[in-house]
């Protein structure tokens, strides 16, 4: 089995959907999960709508969802002819129907839930339609509702996953092609919920590790994995092969090509995840495996929305046990560090989820002074350091002489250097890092 996912540009029109049913329908692919992404820019609509209802402009929401079934309409008319648009407009409406019904009451965070979901149901329903009744091939509709499921602690559920899946699955076992919704899960409790934003790559890569694929395609409209933003740096190039540990690295570090959590149960099977262009189909784009590169530094990636947190304390000095009772504050609130230094009488580290930062601050006030700095960016450097024979640091560290640097944690990890730097200076720190360790462009 092979799994392939279509992210929202990819999917983003009636004409875009016609190519990707000609990529999906390559013979040679085998047995394959399609995991499709909402439409481009309808889970941002989606999120308007919500927060429009929250405010309770109920006229505003309505005419959003009136705009989106326009949208979809349209879409219908031109991707389903000859007779077929009527009846999936039918059923596109019971969607609109939904969305409306959440109008009437003030919103919960439950029917927020109910109104991100309708994207990636939307776009299944569409090319579904398409692909079986237009051009007439056989293909299973699974309802990702039905098998993708977080646990108590709001993480996918692997093991729920690959029995409900596989159950799924069974009565099709002549078919070859079968066609799911990204993003969209139940809670444990069975509610409707999602993976996050960007959590369609998240699901293919949960679905291929459920089934033990022998690859996981993600389709984009980039030939792979850049060496740095292209949103922010011009004349960055595609990166050939990726270890799993390095594409983990730059997904969780702000390379937005990938889910931040969507390499993990791909290299825990040993997965190969592919990067492919839908836009360029041929191009080779990024092979991620459990092969390293010799490359010290492969590419760098940027995390906005970081808290940095200073904590000075005397009673640091000699005392064991410190650290274990800082991390404690951090545990109890389940928020996550991401970076880390100490000195003998300081620690500074860094979280990028500040839901809880009030409660962290007052506990962590009972040590001793506490200082706090919003709106950093880490900037990670990923490669294989090890080969860092040619001083690929000190390049990084020259490149970056006139921007200065909140923090560097360097050594945790054999492919990991990560800087903390004032959000304002991303911009530099990025395009400076690229002067000095990409010039040239890779064969
Ligand atoms: P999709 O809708 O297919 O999931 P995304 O918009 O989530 O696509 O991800 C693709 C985009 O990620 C690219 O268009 C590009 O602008 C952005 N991006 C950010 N960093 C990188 C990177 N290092 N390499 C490639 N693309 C990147
Ligand atoms: N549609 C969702 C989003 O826009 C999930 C995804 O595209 O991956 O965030
Ligand atoms: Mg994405």
């Amino acid at each position: 089995m092979k799994v392939l996912k279509f992210g929202g540009t990819s999917v983003g029109s009636a004409q875009r959907m016609r190519e990707v049913a000609g990529l999906v329908h390559a013979p040679q692919l085998g047995r394959r999960i399609v995991v499709l992404s909402a439409m481009s820019g309808t889970t941002n609509a989606l999120v308007d709508i919500a927060r429009l209802l929250y405010a309770q402009d109920v006229a505003a929401a309505t005419a959003g969802i009136e705009a989106l079934r326009q949208r979809y309409h349209d879409v219908a008319q031109e991707l389903l002819p000859g007779g077929h648009a009527p009846a999936a407009i039918g059923q596109l409406d019971q969607h609109f129907q939904t969305l409306l019904d959440l109008t009437t009451a003030p919103l919960s965070s439950d029917g927020e839930r109910v109104i991100l979901a309708q994207g990636e149901l939307l776009s299944t329903l569409l090319f579904h339609r398409y692909v079986t009744q237009v051009l007439g091939h056989p293909a299973v509709l699974l309802p990702a509702l039905d098998f993708m499921r977080l646990d108590q602690d709001d993480e996918p559920d692997a093991a729920y996953i690959r029995e409900h899946l596989a159950a799924t699955l069974a009565p099709h076992a002549a078919q070859q092609l079968f066609i799911t919704q990204g993003y969209i899960c139940r809670s444990a409790q069975g509610s409707i919920d999602n993976l996050k934003r960007g959590g369609s790559d998240y699901s293919a890569s949960l679905i291929g590790a459920a089934v033990e694929a022998e690859e996981i395609q993600i389709w984009t409209d980039i030939d792979g994995l850049h060496n740095n933003d292209p949103r922010v740096v011009p004349g960055t190039y595609p990166i050939r092969e990726l270890s799993f540990d390095e594409a983990a690295e730059l997904a969780y570090f702000g390379a937005k090509i990938l889910h931040p959590s969507s390499v993990l149960p791909a290299r825990q099977h040993g997965i190969p995840v592919r990067l492919l262009n839908t836009m360029q189909p041929d191009a080779p784009g990024t092979l991620i495996s459990s092969r390293t590169g010799s490359e010290a530094i492969k590419a760098v990636a940027a995390k906005d929305g970081i808290t940095a947190i200073n904590v000075k304390s005397s009673r640091m000095l000699l005392a064991h046990g410190f650290l274990r009772t800082l991390f404690e504050v951090f545990e109890r609130y389940r928020t996550s560090i991401d970076m880390i230094t100490t000195s003998e009488v300081a620690v500074s580290l860094t979280i990028d989820d500040p839901a809880r930062l009030p409660q962290i601050l007052e506990e962590l006030r009972r040590f001793g002074t506490v200082e706090v700095d919003e709106n950093q960016t880490i900037i990670c450097l990923v490669g294989n350091l090890l080969q860092d024979a040619h001083g690929a640091a000190h390049a990084a560290f020259a490149a970056l002489q006139d921007i200065p640097l909140r923090m560097i944690s360097y050594g945790g990890s054999p492919n990991n250097i990560s800087l903390l730097v004032n959000t304002v200076d991303k911009t530099r720190a990025l395009l400076a890092l690229n002067e000095g360790l990409f010039r040239k462009p890779s064969p």
